[in-house]
């Protein structure tokens, strides 16, 4: 088996990184604010800038110099430069909050949008999530990557229908109980929906505290995270806490980013340690550079007319749960295999074109086999299908698969995503 079926890792052609939040913003007290374009007169933001001084966890307290002022230096800047109109920002619904959050894991704004529209017109209310087959969520998330999102999205709906009777908890802690949320994720639907006052710690926010504190170390350390999680706690204001979480998610997308960030533009600039030493290319500390191992695979196109043949991956793993196209065992012929296992007559084989897909933690090399059969009379095995070219638009297909389907001969309408 060369796709692996260990597992979940990730799939690189959805690039790590912005993550923009969103969140109902409340006033400060004698300042005009309205969700879009806020305007500042006198805000409790400029006393603690002045003070020189945080508000921790338990109320005001000393901070060391990089600290002063941060949450409030952040407000500030987010009120101002931050964004305020994504589609999922301006509700205090967890549903929406939540499957927001799970979408943008690892995989961009601009990717996520149209995902996220289709599901919430798909599925209003996390209800009609939780009722669904898990192949429909599947499908729907078809192309987004990272499929063990959409197999922990669904159990999630299905356990707040079953054990919360519907309504998301409340409490940090029991959110992230639920399955595929991490306590970043939870605390941030907390502060969002419920008014928690709980620290986020995710990869623009690590960025971010790593620079401005100068902390050294691989972030992924037990060490390194024990501290920033500390140091984030330390940092989170008494009150305000969903606009300082959005604004730390805003600076880490959108100045302090991964390479030349734009720290000229950066409200922590004046006590940033990366910045003032020089060090932003050196912070957060690199993961040691490693060589990306190489799989092969060869997966077979078994085409009668307008259809294919594909069948059901593994629940876990690569691809878990999404339709592929049935992958040659190594040092069997595709003919004598292909006949055998699937009980039809090959009239040809033809190769069709290469194509390398990379995933997290290796690249494939697909070598696609096209094979004109004539099915046979023996029923399918469980998991195999026949389908029809012009419906696998709407399928569970990963990315390369769709690739590949799009570029079969004939394949007017392709298999491409239906436009939104
Ligand atoms: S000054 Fe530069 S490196 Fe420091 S937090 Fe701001 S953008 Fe990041």
């Amino acid at each position: 088996m060369s796709i692996p079926a260990g597992p979940p890792q990730g799939d690189a052609a959805n690039n790590v990184e912005p993550r923009q939040r969103r969140t109902k913003v409340t006033p400060f007290r004698g300042v005009e604010v309205g969700i879009r374009g806020a305007q500042l007169r006198t805000t409790e933001t400029d006393r603690l800038c002045k003070a020189g001084r945080g508000a921790g966890a338990g109320g005001m307290v000393e901070l060391s110099p990089p600290a002063r002022g941060f949450a409030a230096r952040l407000i500030r800047w987010h009120q101002r430069h931050g964004r305020h109109d994504l589609p999922w920002q301006n509700t205090t619904d967890p549903y929406r909050v939540w499957l927001s959050e799970i979408m943008l894991q690892q995989t961009q704004v601009a990717t996520v949008i149209p995902y996220y529209r289709r599901f919430l017109d798909r599925f209003p209310q996390l209800a009609d999530l939780a009722a669904a087959p898990v192949e429909e969520v599947m499908a729907l998330w078809s192309g987004l990557g990272y499929y063990a999102r959409a197999r922990n999205l669904h159990a999630c709906a299905r356990t707040v229908m079953t054990q919360h009777g519907g309504n998301f908890p409340r409490d940090p802690h029991v959110i992230a109980q639920l399955p595929g949320i991490g306590r970043s994720t939870a605390n941030s639907i907390a502060t969002f929906c419920f008014g928690a006052h709980a620290p986020i710690l995710d990869g623009n926010v690590k960025r971010v505290l790593c620079r401005a504190f100068g902390i050294e170390g691989l972030a992924a350390s037990s060490a390194v995270d024990k501290r920033l999680w500390a140091l984030a706690a330390e940092l989170m204001p008494a009150r305000h806490g969903a606009v300082y979480n959005q604004a730390q998610m805003d600076l880490g997308a959108m100045i302090c980013i991964r390479a030349k960030p734009s720290c000229d533009a950066c409200p922590l600039n004046e006590s940033c340690v990366a910045h003032s030493t020089g060090r932003t290319r050196e912070l957060p500390t690199p993961k040691p550079r490693r060589e990306i191992p190489q799989r092969e695979a060869t997966l077979l196109i078994l085409q009668d007319g307008n259809r294919v043949l594909l069948e059901t991956r593994p629940p876990t793993g690569i691809w878990g749960g999404l339709l592929s196209l049935p992958e040659l065992p190594d040092g069997a012929e595709a003919r004598e295999w292909a006949e055998r296992r699937f009980g039809c007559h090959v009239s040809a084989v033809s190769p069709a074109a290469l194509l390398v897909h990379a995933f997290t933690h290796f690249r494939l090399r697909i070598t696609p086999l096209l094979l004109d059969v004539v099915p046979g009379h023996s029923a399918m095995e469980p998991g195999c299908q026949w389908l029809d070219l012009a419906e696998t638009g709407k399928a569970a297909l990963p990315a390369p698969i769709r690739s590949i389907l799009d570029a079969l001969p004939g394949n007017i309408l392709g298999s491409r995503r239906l436009p939104e």
